[in-house]
């Protein structure tokens, strides 16, 4: 188990893709489309359902990690599965924060044309916050909801993600949001 794990993580170091949550390179985010398993359909209805929108249909797919994206005029969250188990095995909370980060996307209308006037970093940003808002509500703590933060991506920034710090800080600006009732 550890040397499966060991495997994945290089796979995903080396992966160009590793430090990166989204892809909006059209087709790319939605390689290889299977059904979801149920409990990252479960995830994903509950996120929705905390946020009040429907359900974004949801597929494991070959992708770097997750992304949230447009699939034929449908928004769709594809995500990497052995990516997510990834994630899962450190804490169970990791996995689910990545999908509220993806499905803020979608709330923020990223993946439409109204994402594409606006800067990378503040999508990004703006998801994590949701990220932080939702998993407050779902009943984790702070530091649950800032394990995938831990658990393996690069703290420096990009030129489409900003540096982890400034993400964690607005994952937690929307949790306490959050607590305080906003
Ligand atoms: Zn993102």
């Amino acid at each position: 188990m550890r040397y499966i794990i060991l495997i994945v993580f290089l796979f995903l170091v080396l992966d160009n893709q590793a430090q990166i949550y989204c892809s909006y390179s059209g087709g790319g985010c939605a390689n290889g489309l299977t059904p979801p398993t149920q409990y990252a359909s479960n995830v994903v209805s509950s996120i929705c359902n905390t946020l009040g929108i429907n359900y974004i249909s949801t597929y494991a797919g070959n992708v770097g990690n997750a992304c949230a994206s447009n699939y034929n005029g449908t928004p769709i969250i594809t995500y990497n599965v052995q990516f997510m188990n990834y994630l899962y095995s450190h804490n169970e909370w990791a996995p689910i924060s990545v999908m509220a980060h993806e499905v803020g996307h979608h709330l923020n209308g990223d993946a439409s044309w109204y994402g594409a006037f606006q800067h990378s970093w503040t999508k990004e940003l703006r998801a994590d916050f949701v990220s932080g808002y939702v998993l407050y509500h779902m009943g984790a703590t702070l530091n649950q909801s800032k394990s995938a933060f831990y658990v393996m991506f690069d703290w420096m920034g990009s030129s489409s993600h900003p540096d982890t710090p400034r993400r964690i800080a607005a994952l937690t600006q929307g949790f306490i949001r959050a607590s305080n009732g906003f």
